[in-house]
């Protein structure tokens, strides 16, 4: 199933800034003309919804300027990172809808050009070895008010340089006794220049390159040369790497190579949600879920087995559209992209979430008949169905009352309402057990309003769904709700792990659905008829017991607020 009419509204429809610099750069005839984005993740976590927004971004920009988009593993950090990852985030960009082709990369690939840039740059006299350690490094940094001091091995001759970071390499040192650094300036205003660390010593075996490798590079040296290596022409990443473009500049025109433009863009909060990665990590392992694909997770696989839809999530992230200041976005407006989304495509059926029975006294008692269901009634295409009907049926609990307020417009006691694609409902009576619970209730049918309309058109303000009590089935809902109980986990001044939503799973297994459910392919969206969007969890579907897991709710509070409600 796809939707792309839905989504790709073309480029015009969401133009930002990025968009603007590329189109500028294109008539200028730079980079040969030539887009070329990549995604770089770190293979030390699943994927949440925030990558996602840099995921459509750059795969979305290189699809609409004729480009290519790169995967590009950024493994330059042994002691965090596992094949697990690699594999998880492959699968999660190829169900968002987009293809690497050829073009997966790792920047562990480069470790050998890698090293061999920064003999270059020693040899230029721009990077030197330095015995301090990491604290002293830190102590000589200086502050934003305070310039730093030039480490004592600052003026150590190229020859000295070269001998020492070879005999780095081979092994000769211990962990952290020594580091590679650029020689920039300690009294740049900008921290990053201040002599930057290069290169360390680590000995911990890397998920590729084995134990080939007892010196690895930092980040921002290894990016830069990676994203040049592969002829990126626009590299974007999140504005906290703001201050890092300068040495981003500085390692590339030292160099001489190919030089790419970094483009920085606000990253994506979302309220209610925790997207650090170490948060999340604590999260699964300390058992608040039941892993990183819980329904519950913003990762990709969490939304995927939650029953979004990968339509849903690039619709998000279109409509959140790109901007370069922070700023945090309503999960509400991720709730409703996923409705909007399901709402054209989700089958319609019956069940009732809470069982109360019904005895239409006046319905002969070996009767029964099938009555016609629209599927859905935003796609005529596909049709109808039967649903069955007789004297017994069950409706939802919440809606009976025997003592109504007066804008109670469902069934109590002399009350007519109409059971959906069947018959109107008149009720008779109530019947308690011992402790006063409503256990049943009687009603009496209109023959005439079979189908939901009577011959003198007379009006009933509510509308019930329901289910045949002899052809329903049971199932079980998994309700899933927000993980967090405040709009801003991460900055409310306590641990986050304070705020998770007792709430967010409750197990229904009372649910009766009507038999057509029976029938429902794992990994099928479904709306249940004034409860919410539901999705058959292929990993424990069964259809002697179907599990279906709450996707979300009908309730479109960012319709509300938005004015777009009806
Ligand atoms: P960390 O570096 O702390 O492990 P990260 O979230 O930056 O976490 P990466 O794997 O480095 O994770 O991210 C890969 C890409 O996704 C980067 O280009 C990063 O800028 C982008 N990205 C990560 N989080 C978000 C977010 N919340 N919104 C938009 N882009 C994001
Ligand atoms: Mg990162």
């Amino acid at each position: 199933m796809n939707n792309d009419s839905n989504d790709r509204k073309g480029k015009n429809a969401r133009s930002n800034f990025i968009r603007a610099i590329i189109e500028k750069d294109l008539a200028d005839g730079k980079n040969n003309k030539n887009v070329h984005t990549r995604f770089p993740p770190e293979p030390n976590g699943y994927l949440h919804i925030g990558h996602a927004k840099s995921i459509c971004l750059n795969f979305g920009l290189a699809k609409d300027y004729g480009g290519k988009c790169n995967l590009r593993f950024d493994d330059t950090n042994p002691s965090k990172e596992e094949q697990e990852y690699v594999d998880s985030i492959k699968e999660d960009v190829h169900w968002l809808g987009y293809d690497w082709e050829d073009r997966e990369f790792y920047a562990s690939d480069y470790f050998e050009r890698l090293y061999s840039l920064a003999e270059k740059l020693v040899e230029l006299g721009k990077a030197y070895v330095c015995d301090l350690s990491a604290e002293q490094i830190r102590e000589y940094r200086g502050t934003l008010k305070e310039p730093g001091r030039e480490s004592p091995y600052r003026n150590r001759s190229i020859e000295e340089n070269l001998d020492l970071f070879r005999r780095m390499r081979a092994g000769e040192f211990p962990d952290g006794s020594k580091v590679l650094r650029a020689k920039i300036d300690m009294a740049s205003g900008n921290l990053n220049m201040r002599d930057p660390v290069i290169y360390r010593i680590m000995r911990k075996s890397h998920h590729r390159t084995k134990d080939d490798w007892c010196i690895y590079p930092m980040y921002d040296f290894a990016h830069c040369v990676s994203d040049s290596i592969e002829g990126i022409t626009h590299s974007l990443c999140t504005l906290e790497f703001e201050d890092h473009r300068p040495l981003y500049d500085w390692f590339l025109e030292q160099l001489d190579v190919h030089h790419p433009q970094q483009i920085e863009f606000a990253r994506l909060n979302l309220s209610y949600t925790v997207l650090s990665k170490r948060k999340l990590l604590t999260l699964v392992e300390e058992g608040f879920v039941q892993g990183w694909n819980d329904p519950r997770m913003p990762t990709i696989s969490g939304l995927r087995k939650r029953g979004y839809p990968p339509w849903s999530i690039r619709n998000f992230c279109d409509r959140i559209g790109v901007a370069k200041a922070d700023s945090v976005v309503d999960v509400a407006l991720l709730e409703h992209a996923v409705r909007e989304s399901l709402n054209k495509v989700a089958q319609r059926v019956m069940v009732v979430m809470d069982p109360l029975k019904v005895v239409v006294e006046n319905y002969p008692k070996e009767k029964e008949e099938e009555l016609e269901a629209i599927n859905n009634p935003e796609d005529p295409e596909i049709g109808t169905r039967k649903v069955p009907f007789c004297r017994e049926i069950y409706i939802e609990r919440s809606d009976f009352l025997e003592d109504p307020p007066s804008k109670f417009f469902r069934l109590s006691p002399g009350k007519e309402v109409r059971l959906r694609y069947a018959y109107y409902i008149t009720c008779t009576g109530v019947k308690k057990d011992d402790s006063g619970r409503i256990i049943e209730i009687t009603c009496r049918y209109d023959p005439e309003s079979r189908g939901g309309t009577t011959p003198d058109k007379r009006k009933v303000k509510g509308t019930l769904h329901w289910v045949s009590a002899k052809h329903s089935v049971p199932l079980t809902a998994m309700l899933y709700d927000r993980l967090f109980t405040v709009p801003s986990p991460e900055k409310e001044n306590s641990d986050f792990r304070n705020f998770i939503n007792p709430e967010s799973l409750r197990v229904n297994n009372k649910c009766m659905a009507e038999p057509f459910v029976k029938n429902t392919a794992p990994g099928t969206f479904l709306q249940f008829e004034r409860v919410g969007y539901f999705f058959a969890d292929p990993d424990n579907y069964s259809h002697e017991k179907p599990i279906f897991n709450r996707t979300v709710t009908l309730r479109d509070t960012w319709a509300r607020i938005s004015g777009r409600g009806k």
